[in-house]
């Protein structure tokens, strides 16, 4: 590992200066800050470890006061950017009102890293192409413009939804695919005052410009993630994770479904958010609408399904996965409207 200088601030106030007063505080190429924030340090500090990333000065946000979830007044939850992923999945509030939410952070990692990763470094964390982290390979997103070693590689792990010449990576996270359904905003702060970015705009595709991940600037801090009400989708919720192995693994797809079942049996409104397929969590609203007024079944989960995977191109390895997630879609949404399975349903081993 490189040498790196360390701050840890006490304010939010003292921890955006410190990063305002870099000279290249807003320059937007993602691996060569001067400068960054340090939450878990569980994707950061193997980065850097790695050599992937470059960071001769670290801010440690740990001491900063937002690691709250709270209510807020029109009926959602803020999760406060430091809370760590374990004490948000098992939060009584979470468990009661964003079900969803807690499974999928459930689905994650293991327990000792969500006991460390924070919510906000969830949000940021950096895709798992291989050959993102072997500095011997060419990759676009590490060092723009040398190429792209995935296309034409292996590409098992890789997009079929969204992908470009540039770059074909997958987003990692788990959490990032319910927050997408449960359409949750990201409460962001820097000296130049405090901004709401929509999740559908935070994360970015590849374009020609893989090396960015999101929209955050890099002088910004994340202070924390609001969701709002979603107490229609509680009864009707499923995150399903197909992988590798049934633990420690990244998603090769992933679903995360919610349905507004009324007492007439039939469909008042949908959420469905894919991880393991794309640069981002990937929603459609338009596939969404599909189950508008319908009654739940195989027939109009597959056009849902077909709508959503619309334009998915495999590149060899990876062709499994365009079947494979449309049979995850609708397995999900039948799962989702047969009802919640709970953090207590999965811990009895009744879950998927
Ligand atoms: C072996 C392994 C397996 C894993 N498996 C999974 C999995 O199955 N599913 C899954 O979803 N995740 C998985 N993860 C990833 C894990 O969830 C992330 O590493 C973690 O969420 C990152 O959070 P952190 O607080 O440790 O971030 P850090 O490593 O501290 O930071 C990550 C990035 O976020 C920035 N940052 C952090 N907080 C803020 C903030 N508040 N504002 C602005 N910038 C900020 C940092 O500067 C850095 O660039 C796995 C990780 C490992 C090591
Ligand atoms: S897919 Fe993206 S991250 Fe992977 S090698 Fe290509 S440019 Fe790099």
């Amino acid at each position: 590992m490189n040498p790196f200088a360390y701050d840890r601030p006490a304010t939010v106030e003292a921890a955006l200066q410190d990063i305002a007063a870099n000279a290249n505080a807003r320059d937007r190429t993602a691996n060569q800050h001067e400068i960054r924030f340090v939450a878990g340090g569980t994707n950061l500090l193997d980065l850097m470890k790695e050599g992937v990333t470059i960071a001769p000065h670290l801010v440690d946000i740990n001491r900063l006061p937002l690691d709250a979830i709270e209510e807020t007044p029109d009926g959602g939850l803020l999760l406060g950017a430091l809370a760590r992923n374990a004490d948000t999945a098992y939060h009584p509030l979470v468990e009661a009102r964003y079900p969803l939410l807690s499974a999928a952070i459930l689905a994650g990692a293991s327990p000792q890293l969500r006991n460390m990763a924070s919510n906000g470094g969830n949000l940021l964390q950096r895709t798992r192409c291989w050959y993102f982290y072997d500095v011997a390979t060419p990759c676009n997103k590490r060092t723009p413009g040398t190429g792209c070693s995935a296309n034409g590689g292996i590409t098992r792990q890789h997009a079929i939804l969204g992908a470009s010449e540039q770059c074909i990576a997958t987003h990692p996270s788990d959490m990032c695919v319910a927050l997408a359904a449960l359409e949750a905003v990201v409460r962001v702060e820097s000296v130049r005052g405090k901004r709401e970015i929509p999740f559908a705009e935070f994360h970015r595709l590849p374009g020609d410009r893989p090396d960015i991940d999101t929209t955050l600037e890099p002088d910004e801090l994340i202070t924390g993630i609001a969701l709002p009400d979603a107490s229609r989708f509680v009864a009707h919720s499923a995150y399903l994770k197909l992988r590798e192995r049934l633990s420690y693994a990244f998603a090769l797809v992933s679903v995360a479904a919610a349905l507004d079942i009324g007492d007439d049996g039939r469909i008042a409104g949908a959420r469905i958010a894919l991880g393991g397929v794309a640069h981002k969590p990937w929603r459609l609203p338009e596939a969404e609408q599909l189950l508008e007024g319908a009654v739940p079944g195989d027939e109009v989960f597959g056009r849902v399904a077909d709508a959503l995977l619309h334009g998915a191109v495999g590149r060899g390895a990876n062709d499994f996965k365009i079947p494979l997630a449309r049979n995850a879609i609708v397995r999900a949404l039948h799962v989702a409207s047969r009802g919640t399975v709970t953090n207590q349903d999965i811990d009895a081993g009744e879950g998927q």
